[in-house]
């Protein structure tokens, strides 16, 4: 069994207050093998994808509160490189590459994990908020729920597979479309958007992009967007999708605007029967929808949040196969603070993938 020498410090992002501002401490404590419980593993991270969510969590604008001091972050790659005495069964062994994803663990063994929805499990730990996240060069987690990376994917390329992918691949599945159906993605351009645009083409969906700027329309359209609406400049959007899609509207959206703005006028684009997936989480809004016309368009809204061990699996095996690609830009931990101010404004295309051994 290989050893792998632990350093007792490292690098990582910490947020001391709600709303602070992100430190870079070059001598965070790494958990030693000693002190990791049964059940939990040492992650030695190549690499992390920064979410929007990282964004919300650091401002503290969510009606839950993150855990504080907080280190943030549930979109890494790396390797075990320790594992807690005293586990059992684990499916994990030291050198195996792994993601670490929002939902870094959960019992298992309850109603809703049974389900399949280990998301809403009681004891369900978050990653980057009830416990501390990949925004740092060691992490622990749990054995049960880290994801195998296969072979063939860089971990750049996979790190934000493990929430922006899992999270639009469970929407989508769950949209209640078919292949040929019209499915319309508000905030197309962003990190979930951009991997919505193409796991839903993965599935044979005809795709109306929703976001705004030139960069984000030619990543889209790029990535197999049929259609391409810049919210900003629209007069009439519901005009607009029913045009596109023959006078009967789409037959499913998957909202991932970060503002409530991206929810507005869903019900009226959406055909009969169609389905609107809530999936971007605006702290404080209301979904404003026309009660009338839900009902008699047979409209479903249905909340979908991330995705359990199994949605991960295959969100990262279409990805491995080379089918659905993020598009995203490195940049070093240390410039944290920036990435979360051209989130803020709008400005990021796609991801950014924070590489850990960049100084
Ligand atoms: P992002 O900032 O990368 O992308 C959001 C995109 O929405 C941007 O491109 C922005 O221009 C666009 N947008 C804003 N207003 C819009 C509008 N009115 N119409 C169309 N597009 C609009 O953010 P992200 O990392 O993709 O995350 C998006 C949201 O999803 C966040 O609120 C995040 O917390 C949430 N999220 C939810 C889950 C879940 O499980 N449901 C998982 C991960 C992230
Ligand atoms: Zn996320």
């Amino acid at each position: 069994m290989t050893n792998y020498t632990i350093p007792a410090t490292q690098k990582a992002a910490v947020i001391s207050k709600a709303g602070g501002t992100v430190e870079i401490k070059t001598d965070h404590p790494v958990r030693a093998q000693k002190d990791l419980l049964p059940g939990e593993c040492l992650v030695k991270l190549d690499c992390s994808g920064a979410c929007h969510t990282d964004l919300h969590a650091a401002a503290g604008d969510w009606p839950i509160p993150a855990k504080l001091p907080l280190i943030g972050g549930h979109e890494g790659v790396g390797t075990v490189v320790a594992i807690g005495d005293n586990t059992t069964n684990s499916p994990v062994k030291l050198g195996d590459r792994v993601g670490i994803k929002w939902l870094a663990d959960s019992c298992l063994n309850c109603e809703q994990c049974r389900k399949g929805r280990e998301q809403n499990c009681d004891q369900a730990k978050l990653s980057g908020f009830t416990v501390d996240g990949t925004f740092q060069e060691y992490v622990v987690s749990y054995v049960n729920h880290v994801t195998l990376i296969p072979e063939g994917i860089p971990s750049d390329e996979a790190a934000s597979v493990l929430c922006a992918g899992v999270t639009v691949y469970r929407a989508i599945k769950h949209s209640q479309t078919e292949a040929g159906d019209w499915i319309v993605l508000p905030g197309a351009g962003g990190g979930l958007g951009h991997l919505a645009v193409q796991y839903a083409r993965v599935r044979g969906l005809r795709v109306i992009a929703v976001d705004t700027g030139a960069d984000k329309k030619e990543l889209c359209l790029k990535l197999g967007a049929d259609k391409w609406i810049d919210f900003k400049e629209t007069k009439d959007l519901v005009g607009e999708i029913k045009a596109i899609t023959g006078g009967a509207g789409a037959h499913s959206a998957v909202v991932t605007s970060a503002s409530a703005t991206g929810y507005t006028q869903a019900v009226d684009y959406l055909r009969p029967g169609g389905t609107l997936m809530a999936v971007g989480l605006p702290g404080d809004a209301k979904l404003e929808a026309s009660i009338f016309w839900t009902v008699l368009k047979n409209v479903s809204v249905i909340g979908s949040y991330v995705g359990n061990r199994q949605d991960a699996r295959e969100a990262i095996d279409i990805a491995a196969r080379g089918q659905v690609k993020v598009h995203f830009a490195t940049r070093p931990l240390s410039e944290l603070k920036d990435v979360y101010e051209g989130m803020k404004e709008g400005k990021i295309a796609g991801r950014i993938v924070l590489d850990m051994s960049k100084q």
